[in-house]
């Protein structure tokens, strides 16, 4: 068996010890008999499994008491609904900030149920960095302020959670959340679906502070009602088990790797790396402003495009792939999720250091 170097952006790869660990159990979970993907949801014990998810995740990152987790379905682009619905409270408008192709995604869809304010952009330079927080023109009435900390197709993260003042922050955390600890406090709410950094696809990560919800609007679905998902343990309607079951594996591999310190750590080292050598080299380079970089996705471009499709070809030969850049950017780009170890991102630099001494 080989496996590759996937720098896939999502779904991503998981740490081979939790897939091997869901191998084992798969026939015959814990002695129960049943594979988790058969078992009831009502059930002992997949109540335990969910449980012992959510307290991982509670302890991994700190969560306080007065917040809900809820793990439920429908994906960050459902939230980017679902969160207006649920958030407005009584409200008419919502901030939201104009980082790159996920955030006017949520502006997009947050416009159908909420007059928007973008109150701060960076498209005028195509999306290479953070606004600097002092520009931002916050309404001081907005029901909610509304970031994507991490734009995982431009590749700008927050280095600094933003102080709002008393209007709840929310944040899209799909491509960094688990990567580094966050101090959950700040936040209002923090979404993110699962297939970059927790799991596999299906399940949605969604954080609340308990004194924001209870007042969705009343169009909003029950089963995206978080006061109805919570009360009901997120069990209102059949939860993505399978994919919570997976996420209570990865949360215990964090732990066995630290925490979030440990994984912020690799991940730093990791990220610097790759950076180090794009800034020293001729031939490739970064399109983001250094302060703002990802640690997670790390976009780049060759010199010559026209040697884009040999570069991805040899790097396939070496048994790295999706190092292709989203279409609507192009270029290249390196997803090194918790997941990605150091060796494949070592082999990706050795990989560009042969590739310019070849064609640079
Ligand atoms: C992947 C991603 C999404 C979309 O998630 P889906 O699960 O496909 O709905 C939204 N926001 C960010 C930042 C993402 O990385």
């Amino acid at each position: 068996m080989t496996r590759v170097f996937n720098f896939s952006a999502g779904p991503a790869a998981l740490p081979e010890s939790v897939l091997r660990q869901a191998a084992d159990e798969m026939l015959d979970w814990h002695g129960s008999g049943m594979s988790v993907m058969e078992m009831s949801h009502r059930g002992k014990e997949f109540i335990a499994i969910h449980a012992e998810a959510e307290a991982l995740l509670r302890e991994l990152l700190a969560v306080p008491a007065n917040y809900k987790v809820l793990f439920i379905q429908g994906g960050a682009m459902a939230e980017n609904a679902i969160v207006p619905m649920n958030m407005l409270r009584g409200k008419t408008g919502a901030d939201y900030i104009n980082t790159g192709e996920w955030s006017k995604k949520s502006i997009k869809e947050a416009g159908k149920f909420a007059k928007v304010n973008v109150a701060a952009s960076s498209e005028s330079t195509n999306f290479d960095r953070i606004p600097k927080r002092d520009t931002w023109r916050l309404d001081p009435f907005a029901a909610y302020v509304h970031i994507c900390s991490n734009e995982t197709i431009g590749g700008v993260e927050y280095h600094f959670t933003p102080d709002v003042g008393d209007v709840p922050l929310v944040a899209d955390m799909s491509s960094s959340i688990m990567s580094r600890p966050v101090d959950v406090t700040k936040y209002g709410l923090i979404y993110g679906g699962a297939q970059k950094n927790i799991g596999p696809a299906g399940v949605t990560l969604v954080i609340v502070r308990d004194d924001l919800i209870g007042q969705a609007l009343p169009i909003t679905p029950s089963a995206f009602d978080y006061k109805q998902q919570a009360d009901n343990d997120s069990m209102l309607n059949t939860p993505p088990t399978y994919a919570i079951y997976i996420a209570g594996l990865v949360f215990n591999w964090i732990k066995s790797q630290g925490g979030l310190a440990g994984i912020e750590r690799r991940n730093r080292a990791k990220a610097a790396l790759l950076y180090d050598a794009l800034d020293a080299s001729e031939f490739f380079s970064s399109p983001v402003a250094r302060e703002d970089r990802s640690l997670m996705n790390v976009p780049f471009k060759l010199k010559d495009e026209s040697l884009e499709a040999a570069f991805l070809k040899g790097a396939q030969e070496r048994s790295m792939i999706q190092l292709k850049g989203h279409r609507s950017v192009g270029g290249m780009r390196a997803s090194i999720y918790n997941a990605m170890s150091l060796e494949g991102v070592q082999s990706l630099v050795a990989y560009m250091k042969e590739f310019e001494a070849r064609h640079g």
